[in-house]
């Protein structure tokens, strides 16, 4: 077996982690982890279906070929993560097992998994304007391109042990990114496989958490981001392998910069609430990420309104802002 090369890195005796390409700076290239056992070949997370080819080569370099996976483990249902699950299954064959924490990924239509109609209500209530809600289209063509639906055959839930390798991982269910978030815990080792629940170099976006059927999002991603957070603090992990970055030994410390970076959005927020009157969550959003002058990426303005909203939601419940929903708008104001 080769390794060392540029995609792949054995991390503990039978665990590969390999890295993968993805286009754009933010969160970066992603990291799967392939666990090689006596009886079990499992890939953690698969990159997108543009990065097959890198993975291919990574997995021959090991002396191994896709069709000898046995299970893919999916961390959430993010493109990034399971976009080349679809074409591993069709090299593998149907003993292929693909398990995760949801059913079969819609997320390639509008990038969160639900309908075009209810990501587009949610923007016109946010304020985008009708043109910029063109966004939805621009992002299926953008998450088409980067993954192909597949076909979960094993659902996960908290507490399952899943034989990886040679590795019995437990899963832990850690909702807040997305709701299906889930990280893989090997105990014996300290060893935590953390999708992008925790990340080393930047603060994990909790995504806003539509439901079809729903006007606003009765789910609060921040909240909920962090009730996982102190779940994995309870397992007290020795080692923190994310699917981007760096490997993680200083938990706490992360943790202080996301609760830092969190702050002073809070703080940015109220500050452009202060000085206005009633606002939409797209005119927070564009003064609160100025760079972004809302002409960028559909994704980039989309992830920016959830940011947003998901601040607000903590923000109302503390009794610093008030929202009323007005001519199909949803305005926001200081208390
Ligand atoms: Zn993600």
């Amino acid at each position: 077996m080769k390794n060392g090369n540029r995609y792949c890195r054995e991390i503990a005796h039978g665990i590969f982690s390999i890295t993968l390409p993805l286009p754009g700076d933010k969160p970066g290239p992603v990291n799967v982890y392939l666990f090689v056992g006596k009886n079990n070949v499992t890939l953690l997370d698969t990159g997108t279906a543009r990065a097959f080819g890198a993975l291919k080569r990574a997995v021959a370099d090991l002396g191994l070929a896709l069709a000898d996976i046995d299970r893919i483990v999916l961390t959430h249902s993010h493109v990034d993560h399971y976009g080349s699950a679809a074409k591993i299954a069709r090299e593998s064959g149907e003993l292929l097992d693909i398990a995760a924490n949801f059913r079969n990924p819609v997320s390639i239509a509008t990038g969160i998994g639900v309908s075009r109609k209810t990501m587009a209500d949610f923007l016109a209530l946010m304020g985008v304007p009708p043109a910029m809600r063109n966004i939805m289209r621009v992002l299926s063509v953008v998450f088409s391109a980067l993954g192909d639906t597949c076909e979960v055959t094993t659902i996960l839930r908290e507490g399952d042990i899943v034989p990886m390798g040679d590795y019995d991982c437990m899963v832990v269910e850690t909702p807040g990114h997305t709701r299906d978030s889930i990280c893989l815990y090997h105990e014996p080792t300290g060893m935590l496989f953390s999708g992008d629940h925790v990340l080393p170099h930047i603060t994990p976006n909790a995504f806003v958490m539509l439901e079809d059927g729903e006007v606003l999002p009765m789910r609060m991603s921040q909240k909920e981001f962090y009730s996982s957070i102190d779940k994995v603090r309870s397992l007290s992990p020795r080692i923190i392998y994310p699917a981007h970055g760096r490997v993680i030994e200083d938990f706490e410390a992360v943790v202080r910069m996301y609760e830092e970076s969190y702050r002073q959005r809070d703080e940015l927020i109220i500050s452009i609430l202060e000085n206005n009157k009633s606002q939409t969550v797209y005119a927070i959003a564009g003064r609160l990420f100025p760079k972004l002058n809302m002409a960028r990426l559909p994704l980039e303005i989309f992830l920016a309104v959830s940011e947003v909203y998901t601040h607000l939601q903590l923000l109302k419940e503390r009794g610093a802002v008030e929202t009323e929903i007005s001519g199909g708008t949803l305005l926001v104001k200081a208390c």
